[in-house]
């Protein structure tokens, strides 16, 4: 990709980011307004900003961080964005190395959560970057998203492997990534059913799947879907999902209905899981890479601001 263009598409997650974080970004934004002008903030203006920071999911500790260097007088040089940008960094400093995405990429999580939405938007994006791409519909307990992912792939041109009649899913998985490696695709997307970790039987289901696409391949990747709006339990779901298969990180959905992404922090935080996407609309191309950088921006920037910042 030549500079230029780096540069476009660099901008335009900056602008999507921004845009996702909307409902996020507006309490928090809204109180850092009025504390413009002001050489000193009293104990109101920082509990107000407290609650803003707890109400959008950042989380206990983090917040808490940020409101003690408010009062601390050797960062009144520093810009309030900088000390926050500063402070979530810090915050983050122990995660892992976020990984490249591998061939295979295996979508699980709760139901509703937005997995084959996600699958979609994934084969989308992936496509739109110059790969071959292989969707394949391994959730056989729902007709509808059978049907809605066949829609997509003719969309978008993809190639897609589904069976209705098929019951099991393991088997689909089997069939579509390995007919995506015969032909030498670069990305192939398994959308598989919903599934919650109370059910021992979709769980153990879920391992089998696993299993069955690691004979085929090494390289396979496990991202968990989870809605934005779920806030805490967002940690506990992919903890107990953990507990039967590895997961690589996760695609936060729904970034665009929630006032609370910042859950995203505490997931990284909490799970040591990167967040490699974020769904921020319905349409397949509201799926935005991940970057820290532009999320920290759209916590608190304004578009302009973020752009020319
Ligand atoms: P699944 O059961 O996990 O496969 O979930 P679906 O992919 O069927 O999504 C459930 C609903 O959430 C659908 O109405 C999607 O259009 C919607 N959805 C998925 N991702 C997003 C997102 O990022 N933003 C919004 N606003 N809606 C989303």
């Amino acid at each position: 990709m030549n500079t230029q263009k780096n540069g476009c598409v660099m901008i335009s997650i900056i602008k999507k980011t921004i845009s996702g974080l909307t409902k996020t970004r507006s309490k928090i934004n809204h109180i850092i307004a009025g504390f413009s002008g002001k050489s000193y903030l009293n104990e109101e203006d920082l509990e107000k900003l407290e609650e803003a920071l707890l109400g959008a999911d950042l989380g206990w500790e983090l917040s808490e961080n940020i409101i003690e260097s408010l009062k601390s007088p050797d960062e009144k040089e520093i810009s309030l964005t900088d000390r926050f940008s500063n402070h979530i960094l810090k915050y983050l400093q122990d995660m892992n190395e976020k990984e490249e995405l591998q061939k295979v990429i295996l979508l699980v999580g709760v139901n509703g959560t937005g997995k084959t939405t996600s699958a979609a938007k994934l084969g989308g994006y992936y496509s739109k970057d110059g790969e071959t791409v292989s969707l394949v519909a391994a959730d056989t307990y729902r007709a509808a998203a059978v049907e809605q992912i066949r829609i997509w792939s003719k969309q978008l041109n993809l190639q897609l492997t589904a069976n209705e009649k098929s019951t099991d899913p393991a088997s689909v998985a089997y069939d579509g990534v390995s007919s995506g490696i015969a032909i030498s695709h670069d990305r192939i997307i398994v959308d598989t059913s919903g599934r919650v970790h109370t059910s021992a039987n979709l769980m153990k289901e879920l391992e089998k799947i696993y299993r069955v696409i690691s004979k085929l391949t090494d390289e396979v990747d496990v991202l968990i879907t989870i809605d934005a709006n779920t806030g805490q339990n967002a940690l506990q779901q992919a903890q107990e999902f953990l507990k039967y298969i590895p997961l690589t990180g996760v695609i936060l959905t729904k970034m665009d209905g929630t006032a609370r992404g910042g859950i995203a922090i505490q997931i990284m935080k909490e799970l040591n899981l990167p967040v490699y996407f974020m769904g921020v609309g319905e349409q397949v191309d509201d799926l935005i890479p991940f970057s820290l950088d532009s999320y920290i921006k759209g916590l608190i920037l304004t578009e302009t601001e973020a752009v020319n910042g």
